[in-house]
């Protein structure tokens, strides 16, 4: 493509790969038969149908589930899923056990607070404002679920492996490191992702449900609110966000064909991840936030000796042609998200910017 374009280290929306924003563009004044643009059709015609059905089904593969789990489009982001969740799988009679493990967290933790339901927080590591994964939980037995956030986007904090919750069901919000490596998904009663970090642009978020979470739902729930609804209707009760998960299937199609699965995927971020950790570690100018053994392979957080230093390092990196790099407004310091999308030229040129940077400023 010769457009100009940096090396994007967004944090959400981020990075897509480029192959999809081609494809984007060269089917984007008429989309298959039906010459008409995607943005112009009903969802309820052929060509939208055939979208969303590769877009599970492709979903499913790439995850290795099949019949037992529904895969679903919805809108409200991942932030409607904190309410949603209680709202569905906690009765009266039921309690959950959430782990507090950051922003997010929090946030979920919030929402069933709000509705007054039955929880515990199982684990937390808000001690050492979030830098690390807990180790140490006191789980529920009966519990219905335990929530976690298997990435933490703004404290740069990531499950290595999942905690032993017996024959709990997980329910995790994987907005943030969904499809950047295999997982095992019988572990799971639901996962949610708000699209615009890994897997798509904004305006969509993927549930996947398992089929035995549908039976906890009660009746009487607002019809919007209540997961049958949107199985039932295969994500069209309403006018889904068509654009937003045809840009999901390409980015799945891309993962599928292109990458060649989650493992080579996997394969891919590991090497990312390691270059810029290294450069850490080789380094007493820039620190990382994270316990080394709770750090994400998608958003690298860490701190310069000062924070002018850090402003300067952000500007000068933007001339460099390397983009968002600023650390959460909540937290302050730098961060770079490494996304399936980010590629392992785009890290090399960011380290081959830090050590520049830190010869000069020493
Ligand atoms: C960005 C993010 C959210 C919020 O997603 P919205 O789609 O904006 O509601 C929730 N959880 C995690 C882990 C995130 O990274």
């Amino acid at each position: 493509m010769d457009v100009n374009r940096i090396c994007n280290f967004n944090a959400g929306p981020a990075a897509l790969p480029e192959p999809v924003l081609q494809e984007l563009q060269a089917n984007i004044l008429s989309f298959q038969t039906c010459c008409m643009s995607i943005l112009e059709i009903s969802h309820r015609s052929s060509d939208f149908d055939a979208v969303i059905n590769d877009a599970v089904a492709r979903t499913k593969r790439l995850l290795g589930i099949g019949e037992d789990y529904h895969v679903l489009f919805l809108q409200g982001g991942a932030s409607l899923q904190f309410a949603m969740i209680p709202m569905n799988f906690l009765t009266e009679d039921r309690k959950a056990d959430y782990i507090n493990t950051g922003t997010w967290s929090t946030k979920a933790i919030k929402e069933a607070e709000i509705q007054k339901k039955n929880f515990t927080v199982a684990a937390s590591s808000e001690d050492r404002n979030f830098a690390y994964i807990p180790k140490n939980f006191s789980f529920t037995p009966d519990a219905t679920y335990v929530h976690i956030t298997s990435n933490n986007t703004i404290k740069g904090t990531q499950w290595a492996k999942l905690p032993d919750t017996g024959s709990v069901p997980l329910v995790a919000d994987m907005s943030s490191d969904f499809m950047c490596r295999p997982i095992d998904m019988s572990r799971f009663g639901m996962i949610y992702v708000g699209a615009q970090k890994n897997i798509g642009p904004a305006g969509v978020c993927m549930v996947v449900v398992r089929d035995d979470m549908l039976k906890l739902i009660p009746d009487g729930l607002p019809t919007m609110l209540d997961y049958r609804t949107h199985v039932e209707k295969n994500s069209m009760y309403n006018t889904p966000p068509c654009f937003a998960i045809y840009t999901v299937q390409l980015v799945l199609k891309w993962l599928e064909e292109t990458i060649g699965g989650l493992g080579e995927m996997e394969k891919i971020n590991l090497k990312k991840a390691d270059t810029l950790y290294s450069a850490f570690d080789e380094s007493n100018f820039y620190n990382g936030t994270a316990d080394r053994d709770s750090r994400s392979l998608m958003n690298v957080t860490f701190r310069l000796p000062d924070e002018d230093l850090e402003k300067r390092f952000i500007a000068e990196a933007a001339q460099n042609g390397l983009g968002g790099l600023k650390g959460h407004r909540s937290v302050g310091g730098c961060r770079a998200s490494i996304y399936n999308a980010t590629t392992v030229e785009s890290v090399e040129k960011l380290v081959s910017f830090m050590k520049d940077f830190e010869k000069k400023n020493q």
